[in-house]
């Protein structure tokens, strides 16, 4: 079950995503995104997560207002092509760390996502990388790239993974805790330009 709640906070109606789960305690976070969820037990009352809700307004709030202020201002945009680029220049930089784990150079295919920076397509064998990315600093390109290599090993988000980008990149925290501020590119997907089509000409 997932709803959509209006919850009202010091700072106007916020927006909160409702979801029952296989979970024994209510959990409320707000994501990267500024998007507010909490998840209840199966069996939890509703009109209990309401108070629960009614309660944490100002926490809701604050973390929002917070999260705003951390934003910074991506790189301008640029060129489908300098996207393209600059990826496959971060895939270049982080490669040599996975090759010397065995992990084939995979082909990158660059896209324009909403919600993921990259994602790794392991059984087929390639990665994905979001061109907003190109509009980040390039210490924060490799994280994405390096973290989506790793996924060759570790599928999952296990301790495993974890031990492994501590190896490799012992600052990947910080990395991903600054690419979070980057969250505007994300909110302006560079468009691959589409050729305009060969007119006729006419006499
Ligand atoms: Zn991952």
């Amino acid at each position: 079950m997932e709803q959509l709640w209006l919850v009202d906070t010091p700072d106007g109606p916020v927006s909160v995503r409702l979801q029952r789960k296989r979970v024994k305690n209510l959990n409320l976070r707000v994501g990267t995104d500024g998007v507010v969820s909490l998840s209840i037990p199966m069996r939890f009352p509703l009109s209990r997560a309401e108070d629960f809700l009614r309660e944490k307004s100002d926490w809701i709030a604050r973390t929002l207002a917070r999260q705003r202020a951390r934003q910074v201002d991506p790189m301008p945009p640029v060129s489908w092509e300098m996207c393209v680029r600059r990826l496959e220049e971060a895939l270049d930089r982080v490669y040599p760390l996975a090759a010397s784990l065995g992990v084939p150079r995979p082909p990158l295919k660059v896209r324009a996502l909403k919600s993921q920076w990259g994602n790794c397509h392991w059984a087929r064998g390639y990665i994905t990388l979001n061109a907003a990315l190109a509009r980040c600093p390039e210490g924060l390109r490799d994280y994405v790239a390096l973290h989506e290599l790793i996924h060759f090993l570790h599928h999952d988000h296990g301790p495993g993974f974890y031990a492994r980008m501590d190896e490799l990149m012992p600052d990947w925290r910080r990395r991903r805790r600054m690419l979070r501020s980057y969250a505007a590119a994300l909110e302006e997907p560079v468009q691959k330009e589409k050729r305009p089509r060969a007119v006729s000409p006419t006499v």
